[in-house]
């Protein structure tokens, strides 16, 4: 099997700034911009749709914590946060990414893009023929989710309604 880029970058122990079983984070060695990151599943997956939940997961939430680690050690006004899903979307090493740009006002990254005009009835159709897509793929993950993350033995002697609740409001 020829060399996959990230697999190697995965090697790179004095660049990654967080790892643990699954995924890490790594500091990449061709920046778009200063203290650019990769997030890598330590498995090679090709793309987005190849990787579990789990992962999937994982990757969200390192991404976001990697995010506010930049944003408060060093001087920068925000940050983007992308993966490039198959090559026409720009994907050029066939090894699930996600990346962290730090963003500050002439950083000359370029991420713009112009909006098109559409029609009210394409648009109409279009939620249409993707939610119908999206409903099977959606039903079963989110399930499991719930079971794995809400045990009943944390529901501490509550009822289940205060309980979702109390976690929509976000109280300790
Ligand atoms: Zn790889």
């Amino acid at each position: 099997m020829t060399a996959c880029k990230n697999c190697e970058l995965l090697k790179k122990e004095e660049l990654i700034i967080f790892e643990d079983e699954q995924v890490a984070a790594i500091l990449s060695d061709t920046p778009a911009t200063v203290a650019h990151v990769i997030i890598l599943p330590k498995q090679h997956y090709t793309i987005l749709e190849q990787a579990p939940d789990e992962i999937v997961e994982k990757l969200g939430i390192v991404a976001n914590k990697i995010s506010t680690a930049i944003f408060e050690s060093l001087n920068i006004g925000g940050t983007v946060v992308m993966i490039q899903n198959g090559t026409v979307a720009g994907q050029d090493v066939p090894h699930l990414s996600v990346h962290v740009f730090p963003r500050t006002e002439n950083d000359e990254l370029s991420l713009g893009w112009d909006t098109q005009k559409v029609s009210d009835d394409e648009l109409s159709m279009l939620a249409s023929q993707i939610s119908k897509a999206v409903l099977p793929v959606g039903t079963v993950p989110v399930q499991q989710t719930v079971q794995k993350e809400v045990p009943a033995d944390q529901i501490d002697g509550d009822d289940e309604d205060n309980y979702l609740i109390r976690q929509l409001e976000r109280r300790p």
